[in-house]
């Protein structure tokens, strides 16, 4: 884990990856042909694909390559009692302060004494702002029937502690993991996707003896420090950050954020803490049901401690298009690309008909069938090839596959690569294989 190196931020980054997010069709703005909705997002036909690599691969490594986490999907809609047990009803605000000249309203805490719209000094005192939706289920709009959107995904692990540890046979330490929408009514949404009032979370909690939380704490910091790192975001974007004692929220005995290094200065994109037995005690006591684990070897009842990582799937995503986005020249033209990680990139392989032409295409589709189970693929037959090229570049499609008139001949077809351009000649009977080969690293 390295110390932030000098990097200098490109102000200038934010609208180049939010244009090309937008004429490319990751990201638009939501209800758009109404004027937009607030700070919420649609996610594209190639955004969809990011999104969902970014999450797979979170869920691969916290679940599919481990043995000791299981994954949960729980409800969105729940009752006050459980943001009453967690603390949320009380304490999950921000502080709010209103400008009396222009009647903008800022997050305290992020402004200092100014406000930033019209510079004005002239502000209300700080007041606290209830951060989650509430809605009432059912046909009646009564105290009885209010329900919240859940504003971080982790209750539903305290919640089916037990469901999970009967069901599972796993004992501590383990941990639960969960991918989800969350939602909360932010004063300030800003930086487009960075923080927005509807987002996706990814968050385990890890239950452990409470004397080897310490131990586990310095490891899931470690750990996903490198699933970014791994992924292709370089060392030098990312930052370890411990909270402040007066900065913790109201349930964590310490928090070390990871941070990256956004155009507009370090952000965070995960938060790992050590929310001891506050959760699981609150519960408890709030519900009457035992959530504790029974030692058996040992002969003894204990609330396990709770580790957890908490990370963004849509903040990651912004990093990950962030990193990725370069611009280099190729033949005396400046080329658009995204340099991402083939695990993440929208689509991973091109198959490009050099022309229109009919001959072309029962082989272009049978190249397409061949690896269509294997790899997210596009087919593209409009425009030059040189263009398309780019079109891929742009998008961070790591290979192309081009079918020429050769290959009706020669069986075989051109692989381009994205990052050195290099081209090679494969016999299609060889192609899954190599393009496999390419990605064998990971
Ligand atoms: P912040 O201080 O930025 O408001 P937080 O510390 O309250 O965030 P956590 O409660 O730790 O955030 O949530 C875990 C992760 O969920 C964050 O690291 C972030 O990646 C993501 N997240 C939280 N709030 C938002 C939001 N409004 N929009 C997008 N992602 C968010």
């Amino acid at each position: 884990m390295s110390e932030p190196l000098d990097v200098t931020p490109d102000p200038a980054l934010t609208e180049k990856v939010v244009n090309l997010a937008k004429r490319r069709g990751f990201v638009f703005p939501s209800a758009e042909i109404y004027g937009g909705f607030r700070s919420t997002y649609d996610y594209g036909p190639l955004g969809v694909l990011l999104l969902r690599n970014v999450k797979n691969q979170w869920w691969r490594s916290m679940v599919q390559m481990r043995d000791d986490v299981v994954g949960l999907d729980a409800a969105i809609l729940s009752p006050p009692a459980i943001w009453a047990a967690s603390g949320h009803l009380t304490t999950f605000s921000d502080p709010m302060v209103d400008c009396r000249k222009c009647k903008e309203r800022w997050r305290a805490d992020q402004i200092g004494e100014t406000c930033p719209n019209c510079g004005s000094k002239d502000l209300t005192d700080a007041r606290d702002f209830q951060l989650m939706f509430k809605t009432n289920a059912g046909p009646v709009e009564d105290e009885g029937s209010v329900a919240y959107l859940r504003p971080e995904t982790a209750q539903g692990m305290f919640t089916n502690f037990m469901n999970v540890l009967t069901t599972t046979r796993k004992r501590p330490p383990f941990g639960i993991a969960q991918v989800g929408k969350s939602f909360r009514n932010e004063i300030t949404p800003q930086n487009f996707v960075f923080r927005t009032r509807e987002f996706e979370q990814m968050e385990m909690e890890y239950f452990v003896p409470p004397d080897e939380a310490s131990t586990w704490f310095d490891y899931w910091v470690a750990e996903r420090f490198s699933w970014y790192t791994d992924l292709g975001i370089p060392d030098s974007m990312l930052r370890l950050r411990p909270h402040d004692p007066d900065e913790l929220s109201h349930y964590s005995a310490g928090t070390t954020d990871i941070e990256f290094l956004f155009p507009w200065g370090w952000g965070e994109l995960e938060g790992v803490a050590n929310r001891t037995d506050y959760d699981l005690k609150a519960h408890s006591a709030a519900s009457g049901e035992r959530l504790e684990y029974f030692d058996q070897a040992a002969n003894e009842r204990y609330t396990p401690y709770v580790i957890e990582p908490a990370a963004g799937a849509t903040r990651a995503m912004m990093a990950f298009l962030l990193a990725a986005y370069d611009e280099d020249e190729i033949a005396g033209e400046t080329r658009t690309v995204l340099r991402l990680d083939w695990r993440l990139a929208p689509t991973q392989v091109a198959v490009l008909p050099l022309s229109k032409k009919a001959e072309l295409e029962p082989v272009a589709r049978e190249v397409l069938g061949l690896l269509q189970p294997h790899f997210q693929c596009d087919y593209d037959v409009t425009q030059s090839i040189g263009r398309r090229y780019r079109r891929q570049d742009e998008v961070g499609t790591p290979w192309c596959v081009t079918v020429d008139f050769d290959t009706l001949e020669d069986r075989a077809v051109t692989v381009r690569d994205r990052d050195s351009t290099e081209q090679v000649r494969i016999p299609i009977d060889q192609l899954l294989a190599t393009l496999v080969g390419r990605t064998s690293a990971h």
